[in-house]
């Protein structure tokens, strides 16, 4: 069975889509640490992130710091934090959290 993200990609569930190419998906978490909370997610389905080959890891991480850099034009924050948890989703995300010394979030 398709993963939720798969299914938010495949336009089955709604999202807000921030970024999308080839490859690559992003959009905002449903339940934000903070605003802006985007999680960037592979379209080929792999549980974890250290199971894309590397050329698609490599691709992976310059779409996510596109995409970091792209929420520092819109959410004024000192920077994006990045994060890579995988609790929940069995389907590679990683999560680009805006931050501000002020917040105090826990990952
Ligand atoms: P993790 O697997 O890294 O622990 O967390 C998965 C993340 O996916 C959580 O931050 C959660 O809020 C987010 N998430 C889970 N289901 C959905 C969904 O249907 N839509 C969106 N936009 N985010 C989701």
């Amino acid at each position: 069975m398709a993963s939720i993200f798969s299914r938010i990609i495949a336009g089955e569930i709604p999202c807000y889509k921030v970024a999308e190419n080839e490859q690559f998906f992003a959009f905002l978490d449903i339940n934000p640490l903070a605003k802006g909370h985007t999680l960037v997610v592979p379209k080929l389905e792999r549980d974890y992130i250290f199971d894309l080959d590397d050329k698609m890891l490599q691709d992976y991480i310059l779409f996510a710091k596109k995409v970091a850099a792209a929420i520092m034009q819109v959410i004024p924050c000192q920077r994006v934090g990045l994060a890579v948890i995988g609790l929940d989703v069995p389907h590679a995300h990683i999560h680009l959290v805006p931050l501000n010394t002020a917040n105090d979030i826990n990952f």
